[in-house]
């Protein structure tokens, strides 16, 4: 043959709709003793919104239009623990988006220690627990927050 290749004609482009959603970004951190040999993580029991109330989180929030991911989470860290911290490396998702959590909402969540203040719950949690090594499952996490809990243990 000539060996003439004719490409495949790609797929349309999906029509951008009202059925495509922008996640936003939720930025959480895993506050923990030593970065290099974490034993004890920071979990922070939420009080509100009540769906929510009661069960553990950890720390963080939305990200505000303008605000790089590290930049929100040191702003949230600061706000509800009254703490600033060291960011280390960020926990990879499966999808490099982050983690789901909602179809709106996507997390992403980097190791983090303390460098001053000691953590108090400021805003939206009534307690936060230091959990030991053995420990990081014992507490009601969010949903959300399980498996990215399960990928910290398997990764520290
Ligand atoms: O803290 P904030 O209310 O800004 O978080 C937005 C939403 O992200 C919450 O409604 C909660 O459902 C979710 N979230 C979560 N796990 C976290 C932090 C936030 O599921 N660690």
């Amino acid at each position: 043959g000539l060996g003439v290749q004719v490409a495949r004609q790609a797929p349309p482009a999906p029509q951008a709709g009202p059925e495509l959603q922008v996640r936003r970004l939720v930025v959480a951190a895993a506050v923990v003793d030593d970065l290099g040999a974490p034993r004890r993580l920071l979990a922070a029991r939420r009080s509100r919104p009540a769906a929510l109330a009661g069960r553990w989180e950890l720390p963080g929030g939305k990200a505000e239009p303008g605000e790089s991911p590290e930049q929100a989470l040191h702003r949230e860290l600061r706000e509800e623990l009254g703490v600033r911290v060291q960011l280390g490396a960020e926990l990879p998702a499966a999808d490099p988006a982050g983690w789901p959590l909602a179809p709106t909402l996507v997390m992403r969540v980097w190791w983090a220690r303390l460098v001053d203040g000691d953590p108090r719950p400021l805003e939206d949690h009534d307690e936060l627990r230091w959990l030991g090594a053995d420990a990081w499952e014992s507490v009601d996490w969010l949903a959300g927050d399980l498996p990215v809990v399960r990928a910290l243990l398997a990764a520290r």
